[in-house]
């Protein structure tokens, strides 16, 4: 059985001060039935980079992992404004983001380098969360399977073999990030259960059902049971719903299947 996993993507929001304060509510919330979530779920953080180090900090001890929300390739070198793997690792952060649908359509990033990355991350020892989803318009041409099925494909084509179960994916509709429009249980789960059978057809079927996907796209306390009660929806990345303690810890109770 796979772990659900709900990650906070803090985005560019949260000082230093303000995110140790958001952390330390959640951890009070998580402390009053952390053993009965601990039985079947993980739950990490992504606060921007310069956030990391208090996030580290106030994190320590507690069961809630520490994320980063992109990371390059290369390992040190003339990259202006890049963060490399051996920074984020000596504030112990265990996950990635990677191909974030703001990354790619804001800043550019395109799939081949995005998989550079996922590559990258795993290499390091740690856990690539590799985002795939369509935009509106592709969405309304009829080619979401065509672009998610894409962009898996080429994000996870420089994965080292060895590696293959260490990565998570999250399918996020363009279109339902910071939207409040979600996809439907059953629109999310169409799509997870393409994501499944291409990773089982490319990994094998044991490993293919050991990847959790995550849906994501406007997640909050109140969609997320029916989103989680779907077979193959193991869990959430969150944008604007982790920004405030108890709506995070209310979603990662969410009911699991
Ligand atoms: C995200 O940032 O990945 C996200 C899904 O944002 P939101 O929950 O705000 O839609």
């Amino acid at each position: 059985m796979r772990r659900k996993l709900f990650a906070a993507n803090w985005k560019m929001n949260l000082t230093p001060a303000e995110g140790r304060t958001l952390i330390a509510a959640l951890r009070a919330d998580l402390d009053r039935d952390a053993a009965a979530l601990a039985r079947d779920r993980d739950v990490l953080v992504a606060p921007p980079f310069l956030a990391i180090p208090a996030a580290a900090q106030a994190l320590a001890g507690s069961a809630v992992a520490l994320g980063a929300q992109n990371m390059y390739f290369e390992p040190k070198g003339a990259f202006t404004g890049e963060v490399s793997a051996e920074m984020l690792r000596f504030f112990g952060v265990s996950y990635v983001i990677v191909g974030h649908s703001e990354r790619r359509h804001i800043f550019k990033e395109d799939d081949e380098t995005v998989g550079r990355r996922a590559a990258a991350v795993a290499t390091a020892r740690m856990t690539p969360i590799l985002c795939v989803g369509e935009t509106a318009t592709e969405r309304d041409a009829g080619r979401t399977l065509e672009v998610v099925l894409r962009q898996l494909e080429i994000g996870l084509s420089q994965f080292p073999a060895r590696d293959a179960a260490n990565v998570v994916i999250a399918y996020e509709p363009v279109w339902a990030i910071g939207t409040g429009r979600t996809a439907t249980p059953e629109q999310a789960q169409t799509i997870h259960g393409a994501l499944r059978e291409a990773l089982n057809e490319r990994l094998g079927h044991d490993t293919g059902a050991a990847i959790r996907i995550l849906y994501g796209g406007s997640v909050t306390a109140d969609n997320v049971d029916t989103l989680m009660a779907k077979p193959d929806i193991d869990g959430a990345l969150v944008g604007g719903a982790s920004l405030k303690a108890d709506s995070f810890a209310r979603i990662v109770r969410a009911k699991s299947a």
